[in-house]
């Protein structure tokens, strides 16, 4: 029997925050690591230590990673990437895996093969962004892209987007058949967008067994920053915006300081970049209790949702 294939009926993307505390991990929280999932692969944001024991916690399967995204050079986002691509090899991985990062994160890698720290056999492709002046089409699919923008950090951090690409509309089956279109590759071909001749001579066209296109699901992620314009036009229209809450207002000061924000800056940024949904993370050891943060960015974005790790959430 004919089946609409599996990204066509339904939209799969999930995002499961792997590590969700700010510079050292809690018993409760791990350090920055988040998943992004789509149908049959996934996405890693950030490779903090024990990350891949997280990944594990998570069910998601290295051989299904396609691609890793690195913000910045702080230990708090990088320090799982030797183990999780060691075990990879381990695992016997033949697949390439694309890694973008700032500079010197080829040389870290680099350096861990050298001293024998790290046993990678598969081909790590590797993606250093020097320099961002505008934002920039880093990793593209037949499905959807990922864009880097430079954000405002103590030193120099990327933010990503992810923007799946629009989707054919639904697929009539019933209008197909009173059409007469016979079952099978002809289907395939009006779902494709092509016209179709029928044995009888008569020929039907995509738009009149197809719906209008549905647009495709985006995401941003903004770790770490301050509130900066940069930010605002990765977020802009976002389904999720995934940004970093370090502190509440009380030490805007020091998140000032030292390049950070503070829930209500994170909840303002969603609110002028119109995004949906607003997810903070990145959460100072400060707070064994994060809900003064969540209260703090829900009073100015209600649609704010507090990131506990392995929590998973549906875009
Ligand atoms: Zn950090
Ligand atoms: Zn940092």
């Amino acid at each position: 029997m004919w089946r609409e294939p599996m990204w066509y009926c339904k939209q799969t993307m999930k995002v499961i925050p792997l590590g969700t505390s700010s510079g050292k991990p809690t018993v409760k929280r791990s350090v920055s690591a988040l998943a992004v999932a789509r149908e049959a692969e996934w996405l890693l944001f950030d490779c903090g230590e024990g990350a891949q024991v997280q990944i594990a916690r998570a069910g998601l399967s290295p051989s299904r990673l396609s691609a890793i995204f690195i913000t910045h050079l702080h230990g708090d986002h990088f320090n799982g990437l030797p183990g999780l691509l060691s075990t990879m090899g381990l695992d016997r991985r033949t697949r390439d895996l694309k890694l973008t990062g700032p500079p010197g994160i080829r040389d870290y890698l680099d350096v861990l093969e050298r001293l024998r720290v790290m046993f990678v056999n598969y081909s790590v492709v590797v993606r250093e962004l020097s320099s961002l002046p505008d934002s920039k089409v880093v990793h593209e699919t037949a499905e959807y892209t990922v864009t880097a923008m430079a954000l405002d950090h103590r030193l120099f951090a990327i933010g990503y987007r992810l923007d799946e690409l629009p989707r054919p509309g639904r697929f009539n089956v019933e209008r197909a058949r009173e059409l007469g279109v016979p079952e099978g590759k002809l289907w395939g071909r009006l779902q494709a967008g092509e016209e179709v001749r029928l044995p009888d001579g008569k020929v039907v066209r995509s738009s009149d067994v197809l719906g209008p296109a549905r647009p495709g699901k985006s995401v941003s992620y903004c770790l770490d920053t301050r509130p900066c314009a940069m930010t605002v036009e990765l977020a802009r229209n976002v389904d999720l915006l995934i940004h970093e809450a370090t502190y509440t207002d009380e030490f805007a000061a020091e998140a000032q300081q030292y390049g950070h924000s503070t829930a209500a800056q994170a909840a303002r940024t969603a609110r002028d970049a119109g995004a949906r949904r607003l997810l903070i993370t990145h959460f100072s050891t400060r707070f064994p209790d994060a809900a003064p943060l969540l209260d703090e960015a829900r009073a100015i974005f209600p649609n704010t949702v507090l990131a506990e790790d392995l929590v998973e959430i549906e875009v």
